[in-house]
């Protein structure tokens, strides 16, 4: 089975004036021989793959979008979506690992005073791993009050608290941290070598899917950090956080594109090779059905991936339409793995195969990063705001 294989050659249409081919080609062969052999292991052994992310920062990879005076490449959302795809493609481990570097990024380079974007964002082009920590045990989907606090004092800021379900917490080097101060939520940039900061393993960091190093607690206990950590105006966390929750789900969509065309490309090439009542599986009707369904969907959650990713290149507001994209190409990427077990029967079930890496990654997404219901809710919201707005004419 190839990277991105030949049989997907009929996706590249969609593509075309999206992605420079040549950056595509050589992000394949670098897909190719450094995350795909491991993919299944990481899975398996639930390890953080520190080595393939410091060789993709290497090559630029996790500082593509930032601009080139932090040393990054400047690259286009849409350029940037190819990469998690194609990354996700062979392991949805290393795409959400790329995606807390995303976040992390993001904030800061969107937020945070000149001198903290000085000192920090030329970090990631060196390869600084980093997460973002914004769930509590009793504060999930809903971030708007934190347990977790942060005070002022002469020295800058002290925090206290404990967050949980942190991606990529196993081996990050910084934090991105949301606290409460008197005036709202805030953000703050924490070093992980911060006094008074540890990790933790408790029972539930331990997940089915996206198992990219167990998603730990983060204990804060009394960590002190100077005062330009906090990042951007204080009592504006939440509006940080709906701000880069859009850019990272955005791209989200792009690693459930890629679990799903894993699993179909896969069940395509089974399909196209067992024998069953004298034919080729792929020559019964039903199961060609299946495969034309899951060929449009694929096709349609790509699309709109891809058209968000250009709003986001041109600074369009994007709140709906990232919101669109995640919802559906993580649900196609379920429904894709979960047909793709079907269309190659018991070879669909066996450990041996990685059809339930791709559904349990697939599923996991469609909480992770925002649940399809807080989607639908932000989606709905702009569906009241335009009946009002056409009521009020
Ligand atoms: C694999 C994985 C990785 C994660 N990584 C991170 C990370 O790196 N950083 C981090 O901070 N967090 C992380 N999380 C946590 C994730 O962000 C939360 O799980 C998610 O926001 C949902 O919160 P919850 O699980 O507490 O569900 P809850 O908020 O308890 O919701 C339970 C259910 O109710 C629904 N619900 C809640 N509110 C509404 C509403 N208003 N309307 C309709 N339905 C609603 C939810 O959609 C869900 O179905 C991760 C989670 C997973 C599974």
């Amino acid at each position: 089975m190839t990277i991105a294989s030949e049989v997907h050659a009929w996706s590249r249409r969609l593509w075309a004036d999206r992605v420079d081919p040549h950056f595509l080609d050589r992000l394949r062969d670098v897909v190719r021989t450094h995350i795909l052999p491991h993919a299944d292991h990481i899975d398996r052994e639930d390890i953080y793959p520190t080595d393939i992310i410091k060789t993709l920062a290497r090559m630029g990879y996790t500082s593509m979008t930032l601009d080139r005076q932090w040393g990054g490449q400047n690259a286009s959302y849409q350029q940037c979506a190819a990469l998690f795809e194609e990354a996700s493609y062979a392991s949805a481990a290393v795409g959400i690992s790329l995606i807390t570097i995303l976040q992390a990024q993001t904030i800061i380079a969107r937020f945070g005073e000149t001198p903290l974007k000085q000192r920090i964002l030329p970090l990631f082009a060196q390869g600084l791993l980093t997460s973002y920590a914004l769930t509590e045990t009793n504060h999930g989907s809903d971030i708007r009050s934190l347990d977790t606090k942060a005070v002022r004092n002469a020295d800058g800021w002290r925090l206290n608290g404990r967050k949980s379900f942190i991606t990529s917490s196993a081996a990050a080097e910084a934090y991105i941290v949301l606290a409460e101060t008197p005036v709202g939520v805030s953000t703050f940039y924490v070093a992980a070598n911060s006094p008074g900061l540890h990790t933790e393993e408790g029972p539930n960091a331990s997940t089915f899917g996206l198992r990219n190093g167990p998603h730990m607690d983060l204990v804060l206990d009394e960590v002190q950090i100077p005062a330009d950590q906090c990042i951007g105006t204080e009592g504006k966390g939440i509006r940080q956080a709906v701000t880069a929750l859009d850019f990272s789900r955005t791209v989200a969509g792009a690693i459930s594109i890629g679990i799903a065309r894993a699993a179909f490309d896969r069940a395509l090439a089974h399909a196209a090779s067992r024998k069953a009542f004298d034919a080729k599986v792929l020559e019964f009707q039903g199961i060609q059905w299946y495969l034309a369904d899951l060929m449009t969907e694929i096709d349609a959650a790509r699309l709109l991936v891809y058209d968000a990713c250009g709003a986001l290149d041109r600074h369009d507001s994007i709140s709906r339409y990232a919101s669109e994209a995640k919802l559906l190409a993580s649900r196609v990427a379920t429904r894709t793995a979960e047909q793709a077990i079907q269309i190659c029967g018991a070879h669909g079930v066996t450990l041996n195969a990685p059809f339930g890496r791709y559904l349990r990654d697939a599923k996991a997404y469609e909480i992770a990063g925002g649940s399809s219901e807080i989607l639908k809710n932000t989606i709905a919201k702009h569906l009241l705001k335009f009946m009002q707005s056409t009521s009020a004419q």
